[in-house]
This record gives C-alpha cells, structure tokens and sequence, in this order.
C-alpha cells in the first residue's frame, strides 16, 4: 500500500462503485491519488465465487483507476467495530496516510454499512494516537466525508459527475461480470440488476437536478462547511 490523498473505506465490494466512483474519478482527474479500502469480500453475496468477485473488484478499480484496492477479511454481515478491527485498520490508515477519508453513510439497512461508518471514524481517531500499540507513525485525516444513497438524508453538499457517469455504471457492471453475454444485455437478462442500475440512475440525476447538472453524488458531513468567497460560490440562486 502506498500513499495516497484519498481513502474510501466501504463495507462490501461494490459499495463504492454504487455511491461515490464518480466523485473518485474526478479528483483522479483533479490530480489527486485514490486507495480504495474493502472491509469485507462480499462472501455472503448470493452470487460469484471469492475468486469471481476479487477479479470484478479488480475490474472495478481499474475502471475507477484508482491506485490500489485492498480487501480486508473482516467477515461480511458480521461486521464488528471491535478494538482489534480498529487497531487492524488504523494501521491501514497510519500506512496509506491519506487527507480525506470516504465512509459509508452512519446510518442505514444493512448493518455492515453503518457498522463501517463508526469503525472507519474510529479507526481514524485511532491513527493519531501517539501512544496506541500498533505499527507506523501516527497519522490522522484531515476530513471524513460521508457517501450517502439515501432520498431522506439531506446532503452537506453534492458532486457534479455528469462527465464521469457512464464510466461510473460500467464500474458497477464489473459486479455482474458473471452474468453470461454482453453487459448491455444485463439489465433485461436480470432485472433486479437492472433495478439497480435505475434505482443508482435516478438517484444521481435527482441530487444532479437539484445543483442544474445531469447527475451528481451526495455527500454528509458531521461538521459545518465554511466559506471563504461569498461571490464566487457554485450553484445560482435564481
Ligand atoms: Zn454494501
């Protein structure tokens, strides 16, 4: 692993690709570097073989380009923010020493989600701790941002990702690389796929016409925004 300025830290394979890859691909453009962190493999996935899904997780980062994807063992559906998990990643992060970390939303369906929304913050904390027994030399992000999926949650703020949207559904259809055929067929072969992908279309272009762009991912923060130049702010009033 190697040093990067943006860290995502998701729960599952895939879980990035479906809220935040967008966002990613565009501050690779910006010039920024991007690890992608896996908490679990995604084993109680219904489909796929580990090997399966460590290829289209493979398939997925390079779409995105991020700089390296490292999938953790912390078991799917029994997540645990437990002090050994903590300690396991925060060594993670003291290593990739990044200055924004991505989580999971804190609150949601699935319990490995939020699970990984209060590991990841507390393994953050961890990281700066001079005095914690783990290896490396402490280091702490300087922002955790949220990625959020939700019609409900009002975002903090959202990303533009229209340029970035088409690659960001073929990201996602790496996960189905074990449907048989052409991946444009994958929608009407599967439909609950295809409900996926309209469910992920929808949602973006909802949060997109809200700023008066095609599409756009919403992010939450637990702290205020501040503002330095009140005249050259995004997004027109009126
Ligand atoms: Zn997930």
């Amino acid at each position: 692993m190697e040093t990067i300025d943006i860290l995502t830290v998701a729960a599952h394979p895939d879980d990035i690709e479906l809220t935040c890859s967008g966002t990613l691909m565009k501050m690779l453009d910006s010039g920024y570097s991007v690890g992608i962190l896996d908490l679990t493999q995604g084993e109680m996935g219904t489909r796929g073989t580990p090997e399966i899904r460590a290829k289209e997780a493979e398939a997925a980062r390079a779409v995105i380009g991020a700089r390296f994807r490292e999938r953790l063992n912390f078991g799917d559906s029994r997540l645990t923010a437990s002090i050994e998990n903590r300690f396991a990643l925060a060594e993670k992060i003291r290593t990739a020493r990044p200055k924004t970390v991505i989580l999971p939303y804190w609150e949601g369906r699935h319990p490995d989600h939020y699970t990984a929304a209060t590991l990841g913050y507390e393994a953050c904390y961890a990281a700066g701790l001079k005095q914690l027994p783990i290896p490396g030399e402490p280091h702490r992000p300087k922002k955790i941002l949220y990625a959020s999926m939700y019609w409900e949650v009002r975002p903090s703020f959202v990303v533009d990702v229209s340029p970035y949207f088409e690659r960001k559904i073929r990201a996602i259809n790496c996960f189905a690389s074990q449907f048989a055929g052409d991946l444009r067929d994958i929608t009407e072969l599967y439909p609950a796929w295809g409900k996926l992908i309209d469910q992920i279309t929808t949602q973006c272009k909802y949060f997109g016409h809200l700023i008066g762009v095609n599409y756009a991912e919403p992010f939450v923060l637990k702290e205020l925004m501040a503002v330095e130049d009140i005249v050259t702010m995004p997004v027109s009033s009126l």
